[in-house]
């Protein structure tokens, strides 16, 4: 079997770090290819902490922050679809996937990760990323090339894509005030997505990634309420996410798994 690569496809610096950071150092850490490509720079995300950054300097903010993440989790430096923050929905589709596409044919991940349809809690960054990934899985082994049309190209056939998910058990660590978990967009709270045991298709064991995990959501500084830090982590020291995270099988062109994954290259060994 030649080298495993895995590749995640995210909107936002720290969205790696939160729904799978413990998965991709688990993979690097065996000795796998880990990319990550982020579609912003988060330049319209919050600054906890005045003294991190200004709005002017934001997006080089946070491009360190995200080359921290991917440093303390052990992957590849994070590659950028010099996109704007919030604004992923009027992106041109088109020029979007093409570059995903190619990105797939340089590094040809057997095995890609992004968001499900739901974008976790609605975010519209986040669906649009997620249809990008999903036509791009499929338009990057197309032998008609697109989006190089008029070059001799090498289609890459990724083996999977998988959508990180939230299990249902998440919620009751997740709730603030007994209300169910939700983030604020333009004023009103989105809920968000969990799934119930049933529909999830892998869980990967990241027990002695966790550490990775904590450090590379810290190095999202700006986004880390300080007072909040150690609140914050108690929670997620007490979640179930502390050992395992979740995902869904959102494409594949392998065999049908015969039950719940532990390994997001299985079949690919
Ligand atoms: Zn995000």
């Amino acid at each position: 079997m030649s080298e495993l690569k895995l590749m995640a496809v995210f909107a936002h610096p720290d969205d790696e770090a939160f729904s799978c950071g413990g998965t991709l150092a688990r993979y690097a850490a065996e000795g796998s290819d880990v990319y990550l490509v982020t579609a912003t720079r988060g330049e319209n995300g919050d600054i906890r902490d005045p003294g991190l950054a200004t709005k002017a300097n934001l997006p080089q903010v946070r491009e360190q922050e995200l080359r921290c993440a991917c440093e303390a989790l052990g992957i590849h430096p994070p590659r950028f679809l010099d996109y704007l923050d919030g604004q992923l929905t009027i992106v041109n589709q088109g020029q979007a996937v093409g570059k995903l596409v190619r990105i797939i044919r340089e590094l040809r991940p057997q095995v890609m990760i992004t968001y499900g349809p739901d974008g976790i809690y609605g975010h519209y960054d986040h669906i649009a990323v997620h249809r990008w990934a999903t036509i791009a899985f499929g338009l990057a082994a197309d032998p008609a090339c697109f989006p190089d049309l008029s070059t001799p190209c090498q289609p890459h056939q990724v083996s999977k894509l998988y959508h990180v998910a939230m299990p249902r058990e998440m919620l009751p660590f997740m709730s603030r005030d007994g209300r169910p978990p939700s983030v604020m967009m333009d004023g009103a709270p989105f809920p968000m997505v969990t799934y119930p045991r049933e529909q999830i298709d892998a869980i990967i064991d990241i027990e002695p990634y966790v550490p990775a995990k904590i450090a590379g959501l810290m190095c999202h500084a700006t986004q880390v309420d300080a007072g909040e830090t150690s609140h914050e982590a108690a929670r997620f020291v007490e979640s179930p996410m502390t050992r395992h995270e979740f995902f869904i099988l959102g494409r594949s062109v392998l065999p049908e798994p015969a039950g719940v994954e532990k390994d997001l290259f299985a079949g690919l060994r």
